[in-house]
C-alpha cells in the first residue's frame, strides 16, 4: 500500500555525544583530521558516501552506533579532547567594529559546495584565519540550490554537467528566525515585485557566513529559482543574483542587527551593496547623496582577481533601468549620474555598466591579489583616472595565501609539530619559525612525504575505478585502474579551473619528447590532471577531452590519469600527495594562483612561469621558473617555446635531482630544495598573513575613518562632500605657472638639483593641495622609469594666489635624468591621496 504521509525519524544524538552535534554544524575545524576522523570512524563507508556532510552523516548513522560511541570510553575521550567550547563560541559582535565580507562563493568545506574554483576557496580561507585571529567579521554570500554542478567523464570523454539538489535542512546550516518561530526573511524590490530571501546561517569557527536564499514559498516561480546555480543563467538571472547578495545582503545584515563599519567587497559580483550603503545612511541620517557617497566609501574596500576585462561583470543600460529606474531616484541621481557610476568614461552613453567600475569609484581601498596583479589591474583601470600615471592608480596589491592547517596533510603537520615548537601555528607569518625547517632530518622528512604521497596513490585508483565504473566500463579497464600509478614514481600534479589561458596541454605540445620522459623505466614519472571547465566554455571542455583521450594511449596507460569532479577533498590529496605541482598559465593572465602555495607546504617543489604569486616569490634554489616572464606577441610560439623550456628543465633538473640517491637511498638534493622551499614560503604565503595585512592595511583605517567621518551627525562627511564640490569647482584656476631648475649643468653624484616652481591655486588655499616632483632615470621616449617623489613642504605666499614651491633633489645615480611636477588637491579624510583623480603637471 502506498504511504499518504511521511515522516523523518533522525537518531537522538545521546547526550555524552553533543558537542558532536556542535562540531558538524561548523564547517571549520581547526584540527581536521582528528575531527574528521571522529565521524569517520563510526561508520567509514558511510561517511564517504555522505560526501563527508557531518549532518546528513549524523542522521542516516544507525541509533545502535551512537550508543555504542556513547559508551565507549576512548571515544568520549577523544571528543572531549577534540572539542573545545571557547572556540566554538561565536566570536561577540557587541565590539563597535565589524566587517562584512562579501563574496559570491564560499569554500570553507566539501560538504558546503558553493564554490567553483580559486575565488570562493579564497574567501573560505579568508573566514578561517579571520577566526584564528578573533576578528570580529561575517560572510555574506548565496546559497545555491545545486551548489556548482559536478564533472561527470562520458564514454567519448567529455565532460558533463551534473546539478545535484541539495536539501538546506541536511547541510551544515541553520535557518534564521523571526520572535514568532518563522523564517526570517528581507524583501527586495524588483520590478512589479518585491522578492524576499530566506537567511542560513553557517559557521567557520567563530564566525558567522550568513547566506540568501530566494526559494521562499511567498515569490513567484521564477523568482525561487535565483538563487539555485552559482553562475548559471543569463545575464538577467545574473544581475538577479548580484542584486539580492549586494542589496539584500545588506537587509539581512539590518535585519540581523549587524550594523558593520568596514565592507569588504571579494570581486565585483557583491558591489550593489554600495548602492544600498548609500540609501540606508540617506535615509537615516537625511543626507544628501554626496555626503551619504563619502561616508559610505570611506567603508568599502574591493578586492579585484580578474586581469582581464572579459572576465568583469557588464550590465547593458537596459537592464540597469529595468531594474534601477526607481531605485537611482531614491538615491536622488538622474539616469545619466546613476549610470555614470558604472561606466569608465562618465559621458560614454553607450557603455555598459561596469560592477568593478562601481566598485572602484566607490571604495576607499582596492588591491589586486599578487604584486604582478597589482600592475596589471593599475593599467587596466587607469582610464577610471585618465590623469593619474598608471603607478598612481589607487589600487595596491595584497598578495593571496592559503590557511595552512586546511591544507597541510597530516603526516606533515605532525612533522611542522614535532620541529617548529608549541606555537607555530600562532606565529606562522614569521620568518625564524621557519627556520628548524632547516633541521629536520631528511629520513624524517623523507617518510612525511611518501606517506602522503602513497594516501594520493591509494585515493587516485579508487577514485580512477569508481569513476570507470559508473560510466560502464569495461572490467578490464576498470582492473587495470587499480593498479595504475607507481606509489614511488615522482608525481607530478596538475589541477585547476580548465580554461585555455592555464595550457593544461602544454606538457603535451612534442608527444613524443613527453613519451621519452613518462617511459624511462629506472626513473618513471606520473602526471596526475583533475579540473573542471565552466559549462560555456568550449575551449575548456575540449582541453579535458584532448587530456582523456591522450590519457588512453598505450604509451601514457596508467602514467597520466584524470581525476573527475576536481573539488576541495580531491584538492586536499593531491596538493598534499604530488612530489612536483605545475602551473604554466599565460602571463599575466593568471592574477595569483593559489594551489602551488598549497603544494609547497606540503614540501612539493614547483614550477610555473612568472605569473601571478610565482612572479615575485620563485628563488633559483626552491623551484622553478619557466622562462623568465617574456611575453611574445604570438601565443603559438610562446607555447612552443616554454613547452621546450619545460621538457629542458625536466630532463635536466627536476628528474636527474629527484632521482639521485645518497648511500641511505633518500634524495637529499631534492629534500634541500624542499626544505628552502618551506622556509621561503610558508611565512609568507598563507592567509593568517593575509588577512592581518587586510586588518593592517584597510579594516583599521577604514573603520577609523568611518567612524571619524559620522562623529557630530557626520560633520566631518558633509565637510568632506562640500570641499570635494568646491575644489570641482576650482580646479580649472589652478595652474603651474613656472618650473624651473637652478644648476642643471655640471651635475655630479652626491649634488642637488634645486627646484622653484610658482603654482597659481585660484580660490583654493596650500591646504588644499599636495605638490609633489616626480624624478628619476628617462627612457629613450622621454618617459621616467620607477621614480621616486618628492613632496614639496614649504610655499611662499606670493599674493594674488600664487605661491612659491622649492625644493632640494638629492642626484644619487648618475645618467640620464627627468623630473615632473603634479599638483592635486588633498584632504585629511580622503582614504586615498589621488581618489579625486584630479592632478595638473608641470
Ligand atoms: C586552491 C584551489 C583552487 C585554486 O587554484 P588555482 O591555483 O588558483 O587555479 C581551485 N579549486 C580548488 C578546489 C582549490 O582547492
Amino acid at each position: 500500500m502506498r504511504a499518504h504521509h511521511n515522516f523523518i525519524v533522525r537518531p537522538r544524538l545521546p547526550a555524552p555525544l553533543a558537542p558532536l552535534g556542535v562540531l558538524a554544524l561548523n564547517l571549520y575545524w581547526p584540527r581536521y583530521y582528528e575531527t574528521a576522523e571522529l565521524f569517520r570512524c563510526l561508520s567509514p563507508e558511510l561517511w564517504e558516501e555522505c560526501g563527508h556532510n557531518p549532518v546528513l552523516f549524523l542522521r542516516r548513522l544507525p541509533q545502535e552506533r551512537l550508543n555504542a560511541a556513547a559508551q565507549d570510553p576512548y571515544y568520549i575521550e577523544s571528543l572531549t579532547q577534540i572539542y573545545d567550547p571557547s572556540w566554538a563560541a561565536a566570536h561577540g559582535m557587541d565590539g563597535d567594529a565589524v566587517i562584512a565580507y562579501f563574496s559570491a562563493e564560499f569554500g570553507l568545506n566539501e560538504a558546503l559546495p558553493i564554490y567553483a574554483g580559486g575565488l570562493g576557496v579564497l574567501a573560505g580561507d579568508h573566514l578561517k584565519s579571520a577566526s584564528d585571529l578573533t576578528l570580529p567579521l561575517v560572510g555574506v554570500g548565496l546559497l545555491y540550490r545545486h551548489g556548482n554542478f559536478r564533472q561527470r567523464l562520458d564514454s567519448k570523454d567529455c565532460q558533463q554537467e551534473v546539478y545535484p539538489f541539495y536539501d538546506f535542512y541536511e547541510l551544515p546550516l541553520e535557518l534564521e528566525r523571526d520572535g514568532d518561530g518563522n523564517p526570517l526573511t528581507v524583501p527586495v524590490a524588483f520590478p512589479e515585485r518585491e522578492v524576499r530571501v530566506k537567511i542560513w546561517k553557517a559557521r567557520a569557527g567563530r564566525l558567522h557566513l550568513y547566506l540568501l536564499d530566494s526559494d521562499c514559498p511567498e515569490n513567484r516561480e521564477t523568482d525561487r529559482s535565483i538563487t539555485d546555480t552559482l553562475y548559471g543563467g543569463d545575464l538577467e538571472k545574473r544581475i538577479q543574483q548580484e542584486i539580492l547578495l549586494g542589496i539584500g545582503g545588506m537587509r539581512a545584515l539590518a535585519a540581523l542587527k549587524i550594523e558593520p563599519s568596514v565592507y569588504h567587497l571579494n570581486e565585483g559580483h557583491s558591489a550593489f551593496l554600495v548602492l544600498e550603503h548609500i540609501r540606508r545612511l540617506q535615509e537615516k541620517h537625511g543626507l544628501d547623496f554626496a555626503t551619504a557617497f563619502e561616508l559610505a566609501k570611506a567603508s568599502h574596500i574591493f578586492t579585484t582577481h580578474t586581469p582581464v576585462p572579459a572576465g568583469i561583470d557588464l550590465f547593458p543600460p537596459y537592464l540597469m533601468d529595468k531594474y534601477f529606474t526607481a531605485y537611482y531616484q531614491s538615491l536622488g541621481l538622474s539616469r545619466h549620474e546613476f549610470l555614470a557610476l558604472g561606466r569608465q568614461d562618465p559621458n560614454n552613453q553607450q557603455e555598459p555598466f561596469n560592477m568593478a567600475v562601481l566598485a572602484l569609484r566607490l571604495s576607499s581601498w582596492a588591491n589586486g591579489v599578487s604584486r604582478l596583479h597589482g600592475q596589471t589591474a593599475r593599467k587596466m583601470w587607469q582610464s577610471v583616472w585618465p590623469n593619474l600615471p598608471a603607478e598612481e592608480v589607487p589600487i595596491s596589491h595584497v598578495t593571496n595565501g592559503v590557511h595552512i592547517t586546511s591544507w597541510v596533510g597530516e603526516a606533515m603537520l605532525k612533522l611542522f609539530d614535532r620541529h617548529l615548537g608549541p606555537s607555530w601555528r600562532e606565529n606562522q607569518a614569521k620568518e625564524e619559525t621557519w627556520a628548524p625547517v632547516a633541521k629536520i632530518p631528511d629520513w624524517e622528512l623523507w617518510q612525511a612525504r611518501e606517506k602522503q604521497r602513497h594516501a594520493l596513490i591509494k585515493f587516485a585508483r579508487e577514485k580512477l575505478a569508481r569513476q570507470l565504473l559508473n560510466r560502464g566500463a569495461a572490467l578490464k579497464d576498470i582492473e587495470e585502474a587499480r593498479a595504475a600509478l607507481d606509489p614511488e614514481a615522482l608525481t607530478i600534479g596538475f589541477a585547476r579551473r580548465f580554461a585555455a589561458y592555464k595550457r593544461p596541454a602544454l606538457l603535451f605540445h612534442d608527444g613524443e619528447r613527453l613519451k621519452q620522459i613518462l617511459s624511462d623505466f629506472r626513473r618513471p614519472v606520473q602526471i596526475i590532471f583533475a579540473g573542471k571547465a565552466h559549462p560555456q566554455d568550449e575551449e575548456g571542455k575540449k582541453l579535458i577531452n584532448y587530456i582523456l583521450t591522450q590519457s588512453r594511449r598505450e604509451e601514457f596507460k596508467g602514467k597520466i590519469i584524470f581525476l573527475e569532479d576536481y573539488d576541495l577533498n580531491i584538492a586536499r590529496y593531491l596538493l598534499q600527495g604530488v612530489d612536483l605541482w605545475l602551473a604554466s598559465p599565460r602571463r599575466p593572465l593568471e592574477a595569483c594562483s593559489t594551489s602551488g602555495m598549497k603544494a609547497v607546504l606540503n614540501g612539493a617543489l614547483h614550477i610555473s612561469t612568472l605569473d601571478g604569486w610565482w612572479d615575485e616569490a620563485w628563488e633559483p634554489e626552491t623551484g622553478w621558473a619557466i622562462g623568465r616572464g617574456e611575453v611574445y606577441d604570438d601565443p603559438l610560439y610562446q607555447d612552443a617555446v616554454e613547452a621546450e623550456l619545460l621538457y629542458d628543465l625536466l630532463e635536466r633538473d627536476i628528474i636527474p635531482l629527484y632521482y639521485e640517491r645518497d648511500a641511505r637511498g633518500l634524495p637529499s638534493g631534492w629534500l634541500a630544495r624542499v626544505k628552502k622551499s618551506i622556509q621561503a614560503y610558508a611565512p609568507v604565503f598563507n592567509s593568517r598573513r593575509m588577512v592581518e595585512e587586510y586588518a593592517d592595511k584597510f579594516y583599521l583605517p577604514a573603520a577609523r575613518l568611518y567612524r571619524r567621518l559620522h562623529e557630530n551627525d557626520q560633520q566631518r562627511a558633509r565637510e568632506l562632500a562640500r570641499w570635494k564640490k568646491g575644489v570641482e569647482d576650482s580646479w580649472s584656476q589652478v595652474r603651474i605657472e613656472k618650473v624651473e631648475g637652478t644648476g642643471t649643468e655640471n651635475l655630479e653624484v652626491g649634488d642637488n638639483l634645486s627646484i622653484r616652481a610658482i603654482i597659481a591655486l585660484g580660490p583654493l588655499k596650500p591646504e588644499d593641495v599636495r605638490v609633489a616632483v616626480y624624478y628619476g632615470p628617462v627612457d629613450g621616449k622621454g618617459e621616467i622609469i620607477a621614480g621616486e617623489k618628492l613632496f614639496l613642504p614649504s610655499c611662499q605666499d606670493l599674493g594674488g594666489g600664487r605661491y612659491l614651491y622649492t625644493a632640494s633633489l638629492p642626484c644619487r645615480r648618475s645618467g640620464r635624468q627627468g623630473y615632473s611636477l603634479c599638483v592635486f588637491p588633498y584632504h585629511e579624510d580622503m582614504g586615498q591621496p589621488y581618489a579625486m583623480g584630479l592632478i595638473l603637471w608641470g
